[in-house]
């Protein structure tokens, strides 16, 4: 039994934050081709041999979940075009220290996993929807059906994932007519929303920036409808809150350009290919296949999640060098 003194320290980074919530890339692949994170006809996905297993996923994040790591989010690319997922959920909240165990998905495939999600421990979900328009909704995603989508969050709902988060990415020129349509079907549904500033990244950038609009505006307008007052989530992350008067409705917002929060990031990233990506606006990584592939122990993988962090760079710098990062968003997920 270790004395409390040897105790393993958590993950530190070099800037003081501690680092307690991985997202999980579980593939690069998506069903979906929203304009703003994955080029049309973009081709260049990982070749499946170099997918880390579910057998090296659990052993990363068993040896993460050691060092602090309470919270993953499985996301992509499209999780759900995983196959087996539910399989690998049981695995993950199964490991000691893992409390909190979330998806992000475009839910095109919900409506058909939603209940095994749930029984496999997964506790809440995010979903990408950014119209209402069932022919701008096709639009944006390259062809998606929001009437998939929207039996996707019933689905979600009827299993009990709780709370299912909106995320809305708000571009200018494209949906910023629909924000209040968005609070309304947020609060007939009893979910809650969150607005994203689209980012500059990867080969996509150009097209996201030029649709790129500062929150403060959404706020503005949402003020002149609804009654919004200071809000709070657990677990809220990034996202600032505002309530809506009279309701349970929390609304997010997510600012990464006009107002970034790096000095809070608790976050790292693995992708689908074993790289520890150690910020979304810049390349500092760290690659573990191989060394997984080589036969690496136990205690060694800790000692190299500990060293890998060191890389992890002070903030993002989307603003300073908008055409700096080269890989796309379903690549770190996000
Ligand atoms: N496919 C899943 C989904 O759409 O929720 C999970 C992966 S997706 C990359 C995760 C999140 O990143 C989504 O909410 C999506 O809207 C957001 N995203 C993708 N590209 C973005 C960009 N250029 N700027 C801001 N958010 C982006
Ligand atoms: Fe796919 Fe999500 Fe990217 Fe849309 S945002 S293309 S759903 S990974």
């Amino acid at each position: 039994m270790p004395k409390p003194a040897d105790k393993p320290q958590g993950l530190i980074d070099p800037f003081g934050r501690h680092i307690s919530y991985v997202r999980l890339s579980l593939t690069d692949k998506c069903n979906f081709r929203c304009f703003y994170c994955m080029p049309k006809g973009f081709r260049d996905f990982e070749e499946p041999e170099n997918w880390l297993t579910f057998d090296e996923i659990e052993r990363v994040m068993r040896a993460f979940a050691g060092l602090g790591v309470s919270r993953i989010r499985m996301t992509g690319g499209e999780p759900l075009v995983r196959k087996n997922l539910p399989e690998l959920a049981q695995r993950l909240t199964a490991l000691p220290g893992v409390q909190d165990l979330s998806v992000s998905t475009n839910a095109a495939l919900l409506e058909n996993h939603a209940q095994a999600l749930a029984e496999a421990g997964v506790s809440r979900i995010n979903v990408s929807l950014d119209s209402l328009r069932s022919e701008r909704f096709a639009d944006i995603t390259g062809g998606g059906s929001l009437q998939t989508v929207i039996n996707g969050l019933l689905a979600a709902k009827k299993a009990g994932l709780r709370p299912i988060k909106i995320n809305m990415v708000a571009l200018q020129g494209i949906n910023d007519d629909e924000f209040v349509d968005m609070v309304n079907f947020c609060l007939q549904h009893e979910f809650t929303l969150r607005f994203i500033e689209a980012m500059p990244v990867g080969v996509s950038g150009r097209d996201a920036s030029s649709h790129y609009m500062d929150l403060a505006q959404v706020r503005t307008e949402l003020e002149q409808h609804f009654d919004l007052s200071p809000g709070v989530m657990p677990g809220g992350g990034p996202a600032r809150y505002l309530r809506v008067g009279g309701s349970d409705l929390n609304i997010g917002f997510i600012t990464p350009i006009s107002q970034h929060f790096c000095e809070t990031c608790n976050r790292v990233r693995l992708s689908v290919d074993g790289t520890l990506y150690l910020c979304l606006g810049q390349e500092n990584r760290f690659e573990l296949r191989p060394l997984l592939r080589q036969g690496i122990r136990d205690d060694e993988l800790q000692a190299v999640l500990r060293k890998a962090l060191a890389l992890k760079p002070e903030r993002h710098d989307f603003n300073e060098n908008p055409e700096r990062i080269v890989r796309i968003m379903s690549m770190t997920g996000g």
